[in-house]
């Protein structure tokens, strides 16, 4: 889907899906990528080697690319909406790519343009939307981090105390507030634990994050009990009227940002119903190892971030880090396999519904496991989008914008030089 709420009665309807995904061009490519430059399209010495480093020839061939992306970017960006603040498809999406670009490169530059768009961003914000990804939270968190980075303290924690003032509409029983990511609680709660991990973790205090916490999970609560499976599926949620599964709209995407270490959930409600809503969606999984988009839907069509394996994958890894049980491991492995096999999309090579996006979780096993094969995936991924434009896929509604286009793709390409150092923006902590 593009904008996700323009495109929300297609959505629920699932009729945007006549999209397919493109055959892996590297067909067994993985059984002889045992070795260092092991396959044979690829000059010697251009992918990851046999440590897992990524080649400098590789890093050079991505950093040139980058360049040349981000003028095409800038250049595009002139005629994008001046009204969109968001980080999913507006401003604040391309502030926060100049914020990565700098953690990496340590280019003064970078966080001069960041500060550009996210003052740009600040200036329009509507009070709607309390979310990281599409609401005020976006702007007004990266803003903070943006200030901190240059010792702006005032003006940083100015950005802090307006991003607590949302707090009162996500607490608010009466909100008519879903709890998934894009527009819900989930996404607020992003935005709190991604300003302490940035600015440090006395930022935000932990009694507001418990707040939201706990309203997330009261919220889940009574769906579950309404919906009378407490027994089955102690934390339910839905947007819309539907219970989506993928990382966008629906569980997977909620109990990733529960478990967070940050999230500080009490250990008995992570046992007895975090852990029990978790095993529920592993069973909704189809024999190939995808998942569904939502708890009523049969067919196994989706292999995004917003749904399908992509984004489940990211819940699975960590049910692992949490509860340390093998079989968290291995279908989050399955995930991958899916991912390789039918990962190339032709909505194009952005992060929610694109090749960019679902290559993060190859850099996210790999960041786990250590195994080079999840490196030597990504980075095969990377060389899809340095052809970025010529496989012929759709042009997104907003080509340029960090979630559904160019600046995506770059995020993705800065990081897969730097994998142990990588992070899905706005949602990996
Ligand atoms: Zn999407």
């Amino acid at each position: 889907m593009g904008d996700h709420v323009s495109k929300r009665l297609k959505l629920s309807a699932e009729t945007d899906m006549e999209e397919r995904c493109f055959q892996n061009p590297y067909p067994d490519w993985d059984q002889r990528a045992a070795g260092p430059a092991a396959d044979p399209e690829a000059e010697p010495g251009e992918l990851p080697d046999a440590e897992g480093q990524v080649s400098a020839a590789f890093q050079r061939k991505v950093q040139s690319k980058v360049k040349d992306l981000l003028q095409q970017m800038e250049e595009g960006l002139k005629t994008a909406d001046p009204h969109d603040f968001s980080t999913y498809t507006g401003w604040t999406g391309i502030a926060l790519l100049y914020l990565q670009l700098h953690r990496v490169t340590h280019e003064a530059s970078h966080l001069q343009r960041a500060l550009d768009y996210v003052k740009r961003a600040m200036r329009i914000l509507n009070g709607r939307r309390v979310t990281f990804l599409c609401g005020d939270a976006g702007p007004l968190a990266v803003g903070a981090v943006v200030h901190h980075r240059l010792n702006n303290t005032a003006d940083s924690k100015e950005c802090l105390s307006r991003l607590l003032q949302l707090q009162r509409s996500v607490l608010s029983p009466d909100a008519e507030l879903p709890d998934e990511l894009l527009y819900g609680r989930a996404g607020y709660l992003y935005a709190l634990l991604y300003v302490n991990k940035e600015i440090g973790a006395d930022a935000v205090d932990q009694s507001t994050i418990t707040e939201v916490v706990t309203a997330i999970v009261e919220s889940g609560k009574n769906l579950s009990a309404e919906q009378k499976k407490a027994e089955r599926c102690p934390l339910l949620y839905e947007w819309h009227n539907k219970q989506y599964i993928g990382a966008a709209h629906g569980l997977a995407g909620v109990y990733y940002m529960l478990m967070q270490p940050a999230a500080q959930l009490p250990a008995d409600v992570l046992s007895e119903l975090l852990r029990p809503s978790i095993d529920y969606v592993r069973h909704k999984r189809f024999r190939s190892g995808n998942f569904p988009s939502s708890l009523s839907n049969e067919s196994d069509r989706l292999v995004h971030w917003c749904h399908g394996a992509p984004g489940v994958i990211h819940m699975l890894i960590m049910a692992y880090k949490v509860f340390k049980e093998d079989k968290y491991l291995k279908e989050a492995a399955d995930c991958a396999e899916v991912i390789w096999q039918r990962g190339l999309l032709r909505k194009g090579y952005g992060i929610c519904h694109g090749t960019a996006g679902n290559a993060y979780a190859f850099l996210s096993l790999y960041k786990l496991t250590q195994e080079k094969k999840h490196l030597y995936r990504a980075c095969k991924f990377a060389e899809w989008c340095l052809d970025y434009g010529t496989h012929g896929c759709r042009i997104p509604d907003r080509p340029y914008s960090l979630f559904e286009g160019m600046a995506g793709a770059i995020h993705f390409l800065s990081d897969v030089v730097k994998p142990e150092a990588s992070c899905f923006p706005a949602f990996e902590l």
